[in-house]
């Protein structure tokens, strides 16, 4: 039996781009086919158009090499990522963007490198030319912030979620007890032998992204306050601050000293103690919410349905 490579692609409502991802990676599977068999995995993420349908048109024409999951409804990236880490049969597991912006011409290097030795291949984002102005100063601010609270973990610059993962390197992810894993921060954790490729981004292929920024905001809370408790111990910082303005306040109170001075100094006071106050409960309420749903836990998504390839079955048995 070759070995087994799993590549798991994520989609919410990708109807307009599901047959050209499919094909696209059957054309890669047949240039690996000499060396590997693959396992496609399409996991569709509660999708309200016609995304599952096609999925299983697509299983139905090529069932040797695409496995299908159904979410029981939309549980967001991270659910949907991690129902297939779950059912993924393959020696190596392969994580990719279904809207062909993680180009699968990279597959082969990316094989290579395991071959080689590497537990981990992460492929970073040299170049962001395709995408928009706001989403480049969006990805910007989030990997400064997730690399300055990284501590002892080595984060790759710009490497989302398009990597490779050995059995090994899986099966340590997959033991992690924490229900809220985002997979861009447990990666790293687990540590293991990591190897890097560069890439430039491409264009989505169809549709339009799902990330809008109310979404990207939960999900980098989600990273931040699973990657550090540091915000948490910096909120001592803010004691400091409330010192330094204390004294220029009382400095400025007495160098210029008037009534409407005082007013207006005691006002601008009690203003910042309140700013400082509410950033601290909120930071507070973050991690409080991150308890709760660990403390709770409850899976990160729940699997309706789930077709395996012929290849993955074979693994089965
Ligand atoms: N996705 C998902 N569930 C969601 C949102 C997105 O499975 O709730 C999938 C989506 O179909 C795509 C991948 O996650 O395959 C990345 O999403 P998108 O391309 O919209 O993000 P961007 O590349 O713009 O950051
Ligand atoms: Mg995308």
């Amino acid at each position: 039996m070759k070995t087994l490579v799993s590549i798991i692609a994520p989609m919410y409502n990708e109807g307009a781009l599901v047959h050209e991802y499919c094909k696209e990676m059957i054309t890669m599977a047949l240039e690996i086919s000499n060396t590997y068999d693959l396992e496609l995995i399409l996991v569709n993420d509660g999708s309200k158009d016609n995304t599952y349908d096609l999925m299983l048109q697509e299983q139905n024409l090529h069932p040797d090499i695409i496995s299908t999951i159904c979410l029981s409804r939309n549980f967001g990236l991270e659910g949907a990522v991690n129902a297939g880490l779950r059912m993924a049969k393959g020696d190596a597991i392969i994580v990719m963007d279904a809207d062909l912006q993680d180009p699968p011409s990279l597959i082969p290097q990316m094989l290579k490198k395991w071959r080689d030795g590497a537990d981990i291949v992460v492929c970073s984002r040299i170049k962001r030319s395709n995408d928009t102005l706001f989403k480049k100063m969006g990805a910007n601010i989030y990997y400064k912030v997730m690399d300055s609270l990284s501590g002892k973990l080595k984060l790759e610059k710009s490497a989302a979620n398009f990597r490779l993962l050995s059995r090994k390197a899986l099966n340590q992810v997959l033991e992690l007890p924490e229900v809220n894993s985002v997979f861009r921060v447990v990666v790293p954790y687990i540590g293991m032998n990591t190897a890097v490729i560069g890439y430039d981004r491409d264009k989505r292929f169809a549709g339009e992204t799902k990330y809008n920024l109310k979404k990207m905001i939960p999900y980098a809370l989600d990273s931040i306050t699973g990657i550090s408790v540091e915000p948490l111990r910096k909120l001592k910082n803010f004691i400091i601050l409330m010192l330094l303005f204390s004294c220029i306040f009382i400095i400025v109170a007495f160098t210029f000293p008037s009534p409407l001075n005082s007013t207006f100094i005691i006002l601008s006071y009690i203003s910042l103690c309140f700013v400082f106050l509410f950033i601290g409960v909120s930071v507070i309420a973050e991690y409080l919410a991150q308890i709760m749903t660990e403390v709770k836990g409850r899976p990160i998504s729940i699997i309706y349905d789930y077709t395996p390839s012929k290849s993955a079955l074979e693994r089965m048995h």
